[in-house]
């Protein structure tokens, strides 16, 4: 099969170069393209021109700014198929899996078409005789976005949609892993008549990133990965004078308590935690089950996990769960179930022999459960990124959301009950940015900020929602009065 074309988009021309790092279907294995290393050259072509092109996009009235969104829209949904293929065939998700997440992606886009009312300011007349006073939201410049394998196309659109309504520039710099979505996306903005420059794709790891995070040109990064290389960004980024949202890892629990619709949560656990086959952060990746919780709905939860077809995602026939992301990832995601059984837990769902014979080279792992954790195994304190559940056994409520709190993370967390009184307690005790209630992936949409805390989050201003576009623009208070009747002025003879 012949390698996708992985060129980078910089002042509005197409450059391809050759060689880099493979891109897998890891339905197969098959490496499908290869993504450039453009490094610190690369990068700052494309802030000059994202710089060159900012005074120009800044003064574009807003009005205009959001019909180029109103059509991209109109681009994104007409492609959609193809937007969706291509995360299918570069991340392994499943077609459904692949048409939901760019979907909440197309909901940034349309939150974004709303600029004209999130810009305005406020005002107040008179704050003393004869001066009024105004708010204006103004653009930062260059803004950069660094992004994860997880979602090739809902986390950058999480991103350049809102900056670029806001009226800065912007360059984007997606996972090696998954950089050919990125492409289509950047395509058909370019074609809604965005002006050259203003949106700027480049290729790369580290030495891409680390040249974003130190440009003196750069004003802010928006950041969505692990947290070893988050809290890098946060740190190295603001110790650069720049405004950074790092997005971390999580660890994301949920509660059943015994009164809990059992075929209910059920279904909502096991979409939790092997939905896109366990890669994102807001898994449920941790059930746990209080008092009689455990033998109400393990039974149904094992017959449900073996229930899940796992296949190759990249053809008609649909399978419930696809591979994970390269053959690293599944080893790494089989040693730490192996890890947990060493230290006493017991896998009572396992996914670790599955086999997929119509593409035996893909990265195949079968839903897994594992009982009896204990909070101190390696199991319980890693991210697995992966389709496994853990469960711990807990006495009562207290004992749950302690347990939820003593995470380092505080992405999301959800109980499942039908006591209003257990669901109030929770809601106001848990240490949690995202938090459901009967719902098992409470992940925010567009119009709310995405709310990680504790080590899934460094910085201030969330992505998305309000948050969103304060930390895309800089406030400016005006303060205003006027002398005299003025020469020759005809208002008052
Ligand atoms: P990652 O941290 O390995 O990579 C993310 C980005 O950082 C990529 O673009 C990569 O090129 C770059 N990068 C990697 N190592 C770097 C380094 N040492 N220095 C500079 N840049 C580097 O993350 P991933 O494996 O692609 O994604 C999975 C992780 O992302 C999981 O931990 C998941 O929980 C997290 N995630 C978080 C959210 C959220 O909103 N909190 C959403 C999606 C994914």
């Amino acid at each position: 099969m012949s390698s996708i074309p992985c060129p980078s988009f910089i002042a509005g021309e197409w450059r391809s170069i050759a060689g880099g790092t493979p891109v897998f279907n890891p339905s197969t294995g098959d490496v499908i393209a290869e993504c450039p290393a453009g490094g610190a050259e690369e990068v700052n072509a494309a802030v000059e021109a994202a710089s060159a092109a900012f005074p120009a996009w800044r003064d574009t009235p807003v009005v205009e700014r959001a019909r180029v969104m109103f059509r991209y829209r109109q681009l994104v949904e007409e492609n959609f198929d193809r937007i969706c293929a291509s995360v299918s065939r570069e991340h392994g998700k499943t077609l459904v899996e692949a048409r939901g997440s760019a979907f909440r992606g197309m909901e940034n886009i349309e939150y974004a078409c709303g600029a004209p009312s999130l810009l305005m300011g406020d005002t107040l007349e008179n704050i003393a005789r004869g001066v009024d006073c105004e708010t204006m939201l103004q653009p930062l410049g260059v803004c950069a976005g660094i992004t994860p394998f997880n979602f090739p196309a809902m986390v950058p659109l999480w991103m350049f949609p809102l900056a670029l309504v806001c009226g800065n520039t912007f360059v984007l710099k997606p996972s090696e892993k998954v950089p050919l979505t990125s492409v289509i996306l950047v395509e058909l903005l370019e074609k809604a008549g965005l002006p050259q420059g203003v949106l700027n794709l480049v290729h790369g790891g580290r030495e891409a990133v680390d040249t974003l995070l130190t440009h003196p040109k750069v004003r802010a990064i928006s950041f969505v990965g692990s947290t070893p290389v988050a809290r890098h960004i946060w740190e190295t980024g603001t110790r650069h004078g720049k405004r950074v949202q790092a997005n971390g890892g999580a660890k994301n629990y949920i509660v059943v308590m015994p009164d809990a619709d059992v075929a209910k949560t059920v279904e909502s656990l096991s979409t939790a935690a092997f939905g896109c086959a366990g890669e994102r952060c807001m898994a449920g990746s941790t059930a746990l089950a209080v008092g009689a919780a455990a033998e109400r709905v393990l039974p149904s939860l094992i017959e449900a996990a073996r229930a899940i077809k796992v296949g190759p995602t990249d053809r008609a026939a649909q399978p419930d769960m696809g591979p994970v992301i390269t053959a690293p990832h599944r080893d790494r995601v089989l040693s730490l179930v192996a890890s947990g059984e060493s230290e006493g837990a017991k896998v009572i769902a396992d996914g670790r022999g599955v086999r997929v014979p119509e593409a035996p080279g893909g990265f195949y792992v079968g839903a897994t459960i594992v009982d009896q954790v204990q909070p101190s195994m390696t199991i319980a304190r890693e991210e697995v990124f992966g389709p496994v559940l853990n469960v711990m056994r807990m006495d009562d409520l207290d004992a749950a959301i302690a347990q939820a709190n003593a995470s380092a993370y505080g992405n999301g967390a959800a109980i499942f009950t039908n006591s209003g009184k257990a669901a109030r307690e929770f809601k106001h005790r848990v240490k949690a940015g995202m938090v459901g209630i009967n719902v098992g992936v409470p992940a925010t949409m567009a119009m709310f900020p995405f709310t990680g805390w504790d080590e899934s989050f460094f910085g201030d201003l969330h992505i998305q929602g309000r948050e969103g576009v304060q930390f895309f623009t800089q406030q400016k208070v005006v303060s205003t009065r006027w002398f005299g009747d003025g020469v020759g002025d005809v208002w008052k003879k």
